[in-house]
């Protein structure tokens, strides 16, 4: 069965050379998509913002597209939906101008012409592409209009920018004077986005009375923190009653239920006494009641638990030809009562989804349990599967009593029953069922559908989309890292970058760099799978992440180097042309190079960034804030990372969790002096090779101080000179073996 098609708005006028391609080859797009076409950049924004509008496609030669900014325009507007450009001819130094603009993709009319097919390639890459990107979408919205108050702060937490929403609510700040209380930790978090592409950090924050989620991000053309402020004080409260409901209901009603649920077995097993035929047959009537009654509170709570916004997925890679036989096997016993044929036509082992099982489950036995609830025997229960480019479709189809069409429209709504099912009293839903199929396969980010007739019977569709890459990084990196906290297991992260690449995909074009990314993929894959378990990769900006569960320091290096040799030593076919790249390879591993998943994979992206290599790590121990502070932005701003502690013993604690390469180490501390902290630290395994570089209030030599053979490059006296620090540095760093 199809899925609907997609919509794309071609922005064109009625006499264009474009327009009349689209009425031509509108057929051969395969029915995938349905073209709407209008004349206006507004008109586009219009109808984008409708909603359903998958892409929009702008001609270069109307004269629409020779405003200024055309694509700009659109996308601060309608930022969800990509843009690809169809130009009159083909020019390669102007693609480039509308690439920056935010174009999807460039194609010419020629090449179009050419080559029809190109366009619904294009749409399809364009939507991929989106999907990747839409972290970095943020940065590019037009934040002005927007009902929340917008921030935008520079990294001293000066506040540049303010949007009409903001404006209105804080009229000090747009004056300039003072800072509004819940910008305090901006620039805190300033400094840590600083070092991070991750470009969203959300937190709560309260401000007096009321709750505030902040979105800081930095943006990446000017390097300055936008906040944005929403106020969730009403959300939070509501939250709170729901979630109190929840949990009283649930237990409220479940615990009587086992209760009853028990005794009546009691009774019916004959535990307690003899049992007459027709007491028995009363006691099945009440079981099949009660199982009714929890299905309904499952249902409820589910509902409830949805609403209230406290579903969560534990998503993970499911095999989906497992799951389905489960769900068959589970129902075969019912359809074999109403002589129902229960079947599914998937290939066996083909595909994988990212997906909640347990959640995915639940959908399939609603979806199945109908079809066989509302199927007279004989009949028949069919499950498909479809493998398509974004997405698989799920179909469940059956023969049974069909739903009129004027129902369609409210099936997936709350409490919709249109059928009595008569004589099955067992069996009465709750009309949820398919109102909580709806709203879980929505949070996996797929649609649900019914096609039906009265009479031939009903199909459910719905989709699961093809993984998103930066989603499955995420999630995949917490569970895998907490499973190897649980088990006390290494877990390493590799990250692969391309040399030079805007360079190369200036050479190659984005098809081009699109054929050399999946082929490097490949080797990438191949060459690490031998060795290591899972593998989960992401591109962006020629990187590529790879997880590998269980694997420590030494196999990281070992498999970073048959990786760099294995690529470093090909020539890639791309189309017509063949080309061969250089890549860095590096590596973090938990528990020596961070503990948790957001460390490891900046790490490995900081890494990425330094051709030359990770940035030494430095811990700077010393009481004094002011002159923390001080070292640990003026080393930064020498390419080195620094970790801070302001005493003997918050250097130990963080020293538990992080590793680091070089120790800075202020003599005169309260509580615990440089000196014990330097025993402690040359004491302990995890820290004893750590070169040690002590900070003297002058005239006094540690070395003498700690009895030891004095060398050089161990001490520094305050005032602290920038370049005798570094070159001292340097020293101590070289000399310390490489950690193994
Ligand atoms: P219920 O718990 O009543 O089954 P659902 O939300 O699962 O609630 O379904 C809502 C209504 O949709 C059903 O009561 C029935 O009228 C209709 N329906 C669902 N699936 C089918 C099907 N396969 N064939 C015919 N009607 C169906």
């Amino acid at each position: 069965m199809p899925t609907p098609p997609s919509v794309f708005v071609a922005v064109c006028p009625p006499s264009s050379p474009l327009t009349a391609f689209l009425a031509q080859a509108g057929p051969r797009l395969g029915g995938a998509w349905a073209c709407e076409r209008v004349t206006t950049l507004a008109d586009a924004v219009k109808r984008a913002a409708q909603g359903g509008v998958q892409a929009v496609l702008l001609d270069g030669g109307a004269p629409e597209a020779l405003g200024p900014d055309p694509i700009r325009r659109l996308r601060a507007q309608v930022p969800a939906v990509p843009v690809v450009m169809i130009t009159p001819s083909f020019r390669e130094d102007h693609d480039g101008a509308w690439l920056q603009q935010g174009a999807q993709d460039v194609i010419s009319l020629e090449e179009l012409r050419e080559e029809p097919a190109r366009l619904d390639r294009a749409l399809r890459h364009a939507l991929a592409r989106q999907r990747a990107d839409q972290h970095t979408l943020h940065l590019a919205s037009f934040p002005e209009y927007h009902p929340y108050p917008v921030i935008e702060l520079d990294l001293a937490g000066a506040v540049t920018y303010l949007n009409a929403a903001a404006r209105a609510r804080w009229p000090e700040l747009a004056a300039g004077a003072t800072q509004h209380a819940a910008l305090d930790g901006a620039q805190e978090a300033g400094t840590a986005l600083q070092h991070s592409n991750q470009p969203v950090v959300t937190r709560e924050l309260a401000v007096g009375d009321r709750m505030f989620e902040q979105h800081l991000w930095l943006t990446a053309e000017t390097h300055q923190l936008r906040a944005e402020l929403i106020d969730i004080t009403q959300r939070k409260q509501t939250e709170h009653l729901k979630d109190e409901f929840l949990s009283t209901v649930s237990h409220e009603l479940r615990t009587p239920l086992a209760t009853i649920k028990e005794f009546i077995g009691i009774v019916s097993d004959q535990l307690a006494g003899p049992v007459s035929p027709p007491q028995q047959e009363y006691l099945m009537i009440i079981k099949t009641n009660i199982a009714r009654l929890e299905r309904m509170i499952n249902d409820l709570l589910d509902m409830a638990k949805i609403e209230a916004g406290s579903v969560f997925l534990a998503k993970e890679f499911v095999r989906v030809a497992p799951l389905l036989s489960h769900v068959l096997e589970s129902l075969r016993p019912l359809a074999h009562t109403k002589q129902i044929e229960l079947s599914s036509d998937a290939p066996e082992g083909v595909q994988t989804v990212f997906a909640d099982a347990d959640k995915i489950t639940q959908v399939f036995i609603n979806l199945v349990g109908n079809a066989i609830k509302f199927t007279p025997g004989p009949g028949r229960v069919v499950i498909s599967v479809e493998d398509l480019e974004n997405e698989l479709t799920f179909h469940v189809a059956d023969t049974g009593i069909g739903i009129e069409p004027e129902n369609l429209p409210r099936l997936f709504e709350k409490f919709q029953q249109f059928h009595q099912v008569r004589g099955e009293t067992g069996s009465k839903g709750t009309g949820l069922g398919l109102a909580i199929c709806k709203r879980f396969v929505e949070l996996h980010g797929g649609k649900i559908w019914a096609e039906s007739n009265v009479g031939p019977g009903t199909t459910f569709s719905f989709t699961l989309p093809k993984y998103n890459v930066e989603e499955v990084l995420t999630d995949y990196l917490r569970s895998g890292l907490a499973q190897a906290k649980r088990h006390q297991r290494a877990f390493s992260i590799l990250g692969v970058a391309i040399d030079e690449f805007d360079a190369l995909k200036k050479r190659v074009g984005v098809e081009g760099t699109g054929q050399l990314l999946k082929a490097v993929e490949l080797d990438v894959k191949q060459t690490v799978r031998r060795r290591a378990g899972d593998v989960v990769v992401r591109w962006q900006h020629g990187e590529l992440i790879v997880i590998m569960a269980d694997v420590d320091r030494a196999g990281c290096r070992i498999i970073a180097d048959r990786v760099r040799s294995a690529i470093s030593g090909r020539t890639y076919d791309i189309g017509s042309a063949t080309c061969q790249v250089g890549v860095r390879v590096t590596s973090a591993t938990y528990p020596e190079d961070a503990m948790d998943p957001e460390g490891l994979l900046r790490l490995v992206e900081e890494r990425l960034g330094h051709a030359a290599g990770p940035a030494p790590r430095l811990l700077v121990v010393d009481d004094e804030p002011k002159a923390r502070q001080m070292l640990k932005e003026m080393l930064e701003l020498h390419g080195l990372e620094v970790l801070t502690a302001a005493s003997g013993p918050e250097a130990l604690e963080e020293l538990k969790v992080q590793a680091v390469d070089l120790i800075l180490l202020d003599v005169l501390m309260p509580v615990m002096d440089g000196y014990q902290l330097y025993h402690l630290l040359k004491e302990h395994p995890r820290t004893t090779h750590v070169p040690i570089i002590m900070v003297t209030g002058g005239g006094d030599r540690p070395d003498r101080a700690l009895g030891l053979e004095a060398p050089t490059y161990n001490y520094v006296t305050k005032p602290v000179r920038v370049d005798e620090l570094l070159q001292k540095i340097r020293v101590a760093l070289s000399a310390t073996p490489p950690p193994t």
